[in-house]
């Protein structure tokens, strides 16, 4: 008899032989509009048994290689800074293993935890976030840490040049004019991306790769808190994803599906589908 511990398809191999390791942070306290990506991680590992372990995109199979599926952390709902040092120290620990962090949201706060520790590691990390919202803002409401907030908070770290942004189509002005001076902001799509990717290669920069699943069109991908029209298609992302991961990555994550806002489970099963190809691109 094997221990009944539900991980996502094909990752159940010993911690000590993962290259990457999944944990997820079913966290949304600060969501700003429609509440529900606390129960992303959780939705994805359970629904991830309607999708296969082979990729005909990339003839490689999840059951070839050894991933470790952590599990979700037990977080604090009343306060982000508490919930933020417990996905930190997880992913301090995975770091300091020899592991690869994969960080299954929740909403996007999350992702500044698990930068805080990458961040420790290796101070000259680079940022790359594909997002249809800036999340630029200084403060929202008056909470600093929130997920419409979380690439300034990860920019008081890095400074100047290190984030680069892509499909970014929604946000205030004071956001774009920030952007503008520092950040490196793609809007609507990916132009730029192969060429940055190229620079970034070559000079082996560790790169931190954050997926906030909203960049992807409300009409594929509609469970989210935040919807936002004039996104990209699946195929598009799963080619960024593949671009992005010939880098050096560190650290990375996706983030906000709120599986209870598709009734369909449409959006579980994308969010699955790319969690399989991303991780297939990075082992
Ligand atoms: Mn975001
Ligand atoms: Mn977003």
């Amino acid at each position: 008899m094997k221990q009944n511990i539900e991980t996502f398809i094909g990752c159940d191999s010993a911690y000590e032989d993962a290259k990457i390791v999944l944990f997820g942070a079913p966290f949304d306290s600060t969501t700003s509009f429609r509440p529900g990506a606390r129960f992303g991680p959780g939705a994805i590992r359970h629904e991830s048994f309607g999708i296969e372990t082979y990729s005909p995109y990339k003839d490689k199979d999840l059951t070839d290689y050894a991933v470790f599926d952590a599990g979700d952390l037990e977080l604090c709902f009343g306060d982000s800074r508490t919930a933020l040092t417990d996905i930190r120290n997880c992913a301090e620990t995975i770091l300091s293993d020899g592991k690869t962090p994969f960080l299954i949201g929740g909403e996007h706060l999350v992702t500044l935890g698990a930068f805080e520790a990458v961040y420790k590691k290796y101070p000259d990390v680079h940022v790359i976030h594909f997002d249809a919202h800036a999340d630029l803002r200084d403060d929202y409401l008056g909470a600093k840490l929130s997920h419409a907030c979380v690439m300034r908070r990860i920019h008081d770290l890095t400074g100047d040049g290190k984030i680069h942004q892509f499909c970014i189509r929604s946000g205030d002005r004071e956001e774009f004019l920030f952007a503008k001076e520092h950040t490196d902001m793609h809007k609507f799509d990916f132009t730029g991306l192969d060429e940055l990717i190229d620079k970034l290669k070559n000079q082996n920069t560790p790169v931190y790769f954050s997926v906030d699943l909203d960049c992807i069109d409300p009409s594929a991908f509609c469970g989210t808190g935040t919807p936002e029209a004039g996104g990209i298609g699946f195929t598009e992302l799963l080619g960024a994803i593949d671009t992005v991961c010939k880098a050096n990555i560190v650290g990375a994550d996706i983030n906000e599906l709120a599986p209870g806002l598709d009734a369909s489970g449409a959006s579980t099963a994308l969010a699955c589908k790319i969690l399989r190809e991303f991780l297939l691109a990075l082992l």
